[in-house]
């Protein structure tokens, strides 16, 4: 087929967990064969598409739209469990930061059962998921794009070559390129929105073989329930393990080493040797570690400029709270309270079903992607700033929780923890609400009158 005989063409920065999930909505909702077809073309920076890191919880709000792409019949054949309604075990929270053993101070009962997945493996069901109009360029380093109104936009890589789309979608995460060509092209006021901020934390991520830890600590209770210190969570053969290290008084300032490195083993130890016997036997026993210099995006005060659009992390990348302050007592599963997959996913879906909507034309993409805008910019703003709240929780900052005060010389009572379990507790109520039909019933009454259908 030709590109000319296309509805239009969509350029994908990113072949992440966003990018891939537009890709896979675009071509979902979009394979009725009496519509005009979309080409996308999405570009990977990588040689290969592939993700760092472990697991993912997928909460309610997400699994309704990844049912979309029928999702529930992979999950299945991979033996997943599928996410369930109503109550199920939530983390919990243990005293840890002490050579003695510590103390659980909060079980929580989550609101709705997430499902537990392993990265890759929500990366190859959404690769699955794509049309044969979808095609993947990797080695493809996006370095700017240009866009003059009523033109293709120009998409410029590392390696010299070019590309033109009718709409380039950022999905190139927190230090993503299409976001400082889109605000660096909006002008001098918007330049300061283009780079990401360091937020002082650093995260050891390691992945601890269950056989070595039956081995050398057969009743360890992080082998088999999503609790256990820093931040724990059992997945298939193995307990991810996130380690948070934070160092308030770096943030905001420039981070010069590199992003992702791998970590020594030791040095991970070293940060945690004064904690309880309970937590070192899990961090001395993961394979590896990888350090993760956390970034986010400060909220920006759009996500769209004319037929370029943000969506994930690089329009939100927010603090990921479901951990805790290294050197702080307070420890909590992996989970978080604020997830930001079922944002990017939800982005996905709204952008993904917006674009390939039968009335959609290419003249109305600048207001199909205002439209995006306007749905997705609050809700993602505001769990950015949930996110940012729990942290405060977690590292004891918080207003109402401020053990680091110096009138706390022991550390933070019992009491005193327990009524922060019970606010951290709360915070997660969030996460079973919602329905996603009924978003989207909103978002296609508007797209209608744009569209001229009323
Ligand atoms: C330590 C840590 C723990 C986390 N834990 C959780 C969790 O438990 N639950 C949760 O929901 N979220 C968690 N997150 C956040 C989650 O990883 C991100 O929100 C999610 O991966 C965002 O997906 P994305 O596709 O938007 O971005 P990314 O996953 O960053 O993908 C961006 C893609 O774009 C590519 N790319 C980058 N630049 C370019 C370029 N210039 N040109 C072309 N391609 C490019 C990258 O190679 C990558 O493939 C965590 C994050 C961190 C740092």
């Amino acid at each position: 087929m030709s590109q000319t005989d296309y509805k239009f063409r969509v350029a994908i920065v990113g072949c992440g967990i966003s990018g891939l999930s537009v890709a896979a909505f675009i071509s979902n909702f979009g394979k009725d064969t009496s519509q005009a077809r979309i080409a996308v073309d999405i570009y990977e920076a990588k040689p290969e598409v592939s993700t760092l890191g472990a697991g993912v919880a997928i909460w309610k709000r997400s699994w309704q739209v990844l049912q979309n792409l029928g999702f529930e019949e992979d999950i299945v054949a991979k033996g997943f469990k599928v996410p369930k309604d109503g109550e199920s075990r939530g983390p919990t929270f243990r005293k840890s930061d002490q050579s003695a053993e510590g103390y659980d101070f909060h079980n929580h009962m989550m609101p709705y059962g997430p499902l537990s997945l392993h990265r890759p493996t929500l990366l190859e069901i959404l690769q699955s998921k794509l049309s044969t109009d979808c095609k993947i360029y990797t080695s493809k380093r996006l370095v700017g794009y240009s866009a003059s109104a009523g033109e293709a936009i120009t998409l410029s890589f590392s390696d010299g070559s070019t590309a033109t789309a009718d709409i380039i979608v950022g999905a190139d995460g927190v230090h993503s390129a299409t976001r400082a060509s889109l605000f660096g092209l909006l002008g001098h006021g918007y330049k300061q929105y283009a780079a990401p901020t360091f937020n002082g934390t650093i995260v050891f991520r390691g992945m601890v073989p269950k056989s070595k830890m039956v081995a050398t600590f057969p009743q360890h209770t992080g082998l088999e329930s999503p609790k256990v210190h820093v931040v724990s969570h059992p997945i298939g053969t193995y307990v991810g393990l996130n380690c948070f290290h934070s160092r308030p008084e770096m943030e905001g300032k420039p981070y010069l080493g590199p992003l992702v490195s791998e970590a020594a083993a030791q040095d991970v130890c070293r940060l945690f040797e004064n904690w309880e016997p309970d937590l070192r036997a899990l961090i001395e026993n993961a394979d590896s570690y990888t350090a993760w210099v956390i970034h986010v995006v400060n909220p920006l005060p759009c996500y769209v400029s004319g037929a370029s659009v943000l969506i994930g992390d690089a329009a939100h990348s927010m603090t990921p709270h479901q951990g805790v302050g290294g050197g702080q007592g307070i420890e909590v599963h992996y989970i978080s309270t604020v997830d930001q997959l079922i944002e990017a996913i939800k982005d996905a879906y709204l952008l993904g079903r917006l674009l390939s909507h039968a009335s959609t034309t290419r003249a109305d993409i600048p207001a199909i992607l205002k439209l995006y805008e306007a749905l997705r910019l609050p809700p993602t703003q505001d769990a950015w700033e949930k996110s940012r709240i729990n942290g405060m929780m977690y590292e004891f900052n918080h207003p109402d929780f401020l053990f680091n005060d110096p009138s706390h010389t022991d550390g933070p009572s019992r009491d005193e923890l327990e009524r922060l379990g019970a606010a951290v507790g709360l915070s997660f109520m969030w996460l079973a609400e919602g329905n996603a039909e009924e978003d989207w019933a909103e978002a296609e009454a508007r797209l209608n009158t744009i569209c001229g259908n009323d």
